[in-house]
C-alpha cells in the first residue's frame, strides 16, 4: 500500500507507470466520463490528463485530496487553473517533450505544400497521373517567416537553415528575439517588416487574447502575393473565413494546417480547398513524443507528491 493514489484519465504512455508506481497506486482510466471522474476523483492525490479531460470547476470541487494535475504536454487550457489554485492544487506539464515532433511535422508540411504531395498521392489512388499538372517549387532559396521563436520556432529555423532557407522571426518579446538572433538567424522588430519578406511563414505562438486571429484580412493583405502558410500552433490564431478569402484571391498560394478554431473542423470550405493541406492536429502525435510526455509528466508529479523543486510548475 504506497503512500498516494494516482488517477491517469486520458491515454498516456506505459513508460509512465514503473516511475509513479514507485511512490503511488496507479489506477490507469483512460477515456473515463466526466460524470465518472468527478464521482471518483475525491480518492486521489494526483491526477495526469492530457487535452481529453477537462478539469473544470465542478470536478475540483470533488477532488478534496487532490495536491497536483499533471498535464502530459503543453497546453493547459482544459484545466481551471483559478479553481486550481484556489484550492491550493499544483498544476504541472511537460513542455518540451513535443518540441521536435511538431518542428519535424511543420517541415512536413513545408514540403507537403510546396510539391503538393497529398494532391500527388490522392490522384494516385484515383487512378490518375497528374504529373503535368503538379508542378512545384523548392524550399532552398526561399524566405520563412517564423513567428513565436520559443522551442518549436527555433528547432523549425535550424531545421529550414538545413534545407537552404533564410530564416527571419518575429517574437513579441525582446527576449525571445535575442536568444534567436544569437543562433544566427535575423529577427525583425515588426509583423509589417515580416510580412514584406517572406515567402513562407510559420506560426509557433500560443493563443492568448493578444494573438487570437493575429493572422487577419489585413495581416493577409500586407504578405507577399503568393506567401505559402503553415500553422501546427493552436487554432484561433489565424482568422479563418479571412485565410480562405485569401486562398480564393490567390494571395495565400497555399496553407498548412494542424490546428482548427473549432477541432474536428468537419469538411468546410477550408479544409476542402485544394491549396490547404489539412492535418488533424498531430503535432505532437508521435512514439518519442508521447514517450517522453509521459516520463517527463511522471517525474514532475512524483516531485510534486514529494514536495520536490519542479521543472515545469504552471502554478
Ligand atoms: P514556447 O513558449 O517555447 O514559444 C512560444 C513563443 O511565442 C515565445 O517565444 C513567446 O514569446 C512567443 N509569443 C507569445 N505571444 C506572442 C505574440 N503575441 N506575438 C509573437 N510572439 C509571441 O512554446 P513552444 O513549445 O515553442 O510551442 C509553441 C506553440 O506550439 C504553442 O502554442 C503550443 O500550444 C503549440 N503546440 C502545438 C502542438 C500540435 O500538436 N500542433 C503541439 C505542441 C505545441
Amino acid at each position: 500500500m504506497s503512500d498516494w493514489k494516482v488517477i491517469i484519465t486520458d491515454g498516456l504512455s506505459k513508460k509512465a507507470i514503473p516511475i509513479l508506481e514507485e511512490v503511488a497506486d496507479v489506477d490507469d482510466r483512460g477515456g473515463i466520463s466526466a460524470e465518472e471522474l468527478a464521482q471518483v476523483i475525491g480518492g486521489y492525490d494526483a491526477a495526469i490528463v492530457r487535452g481529453r479531460t477537462k478539469m473544470r470547476a465542478n470536478i475540483l470541487e470533488a477532488a478534496k485530496k487532490l495536491k497536483v494535475i499533471g498535464r502530459a504536454g503543453v497546453g493547459v487550457d482544459n484545466i481551471d487553473l483559478s479553481a486550481a489554485q484556489q484550492r491550493g492544487i499544483t498544476v504541472v506539464n511537460a513542455p518540451t517533450a513535443s518540441t521536435l515532433a511538431v518542428a519535424e511535422l511543420t517541415i512536413g508540411l513545408m514540403f507537403a505544400v510546396a510539391r503538393f504531395i497529398p494532391r500527388a498521392d490522392a490522384g494516385m489512388k484515383a487512378g490518375q497521373w497528374l504529373k503535368k499538372q503538379l508542378k512545384g517549387t523548392e524550399l532552398n532559396g526561399k524566405t520563412l517567416g517564423v513567428i513565436g521563436l520559443g522551442r518549436i520556432g527555433t528547432a523549425v529555423a535550424e531545421r529550414a537553415a538545413a534545407l537552404g532557407m533564410d530564416v527571419v522571426g518575429y517574437d513579441a518579446f525582446d527576449a525571445a528575439r535575442a536568444a534567436f538572433a544569437t543562433k544566427g538567424f535575423a529577427v525583425v522588430d515588426s509583423l509589417d517588416a515580416l510580412y514584406r519578406q517572406v515567402d513562407y511563414l510559420t506560426l509557433h505562438i500560443p493563443l492568448t487574447p493578444q494573438t487570437r486571429n493575429l493572422l487577419d484580412g489585413q495581416a493577409f493583405g500586407k504578405m507577399k502575393p503568393g506567401v505559402r502558410l503553415i500553422c501546427a500552433a493552436r487554432g484561433g490564431v489565424i482568422d479563418e473565413t479571412a485565410l480562405l478569402g485569401a486562398l480564393e484571391s490567390g494571395q495565400v498560394a497555399g496553407a498548412a494546417l494542424d490546428v482548427f478554431a473549432e477541432e474536428p473542423p468537419g469538411p468546410t470550405a477550408l479544409v476542402s480547398h485544394p491549396n490547404v493541406v489539412a492535418t488533424p492536429h498531430i503535432g505532437a502525435q508521435t512514439k518519442e513524443a508521447q514517450d517522453r510526455a509521459a516520463v517527463d509528466i511522471a517525474t514532475e508529479v512524483v516531485a510534486a507528491l514529494k514536495g520536490e523543486t519542479l521543472r515545469w510548475k504552471v502554478i
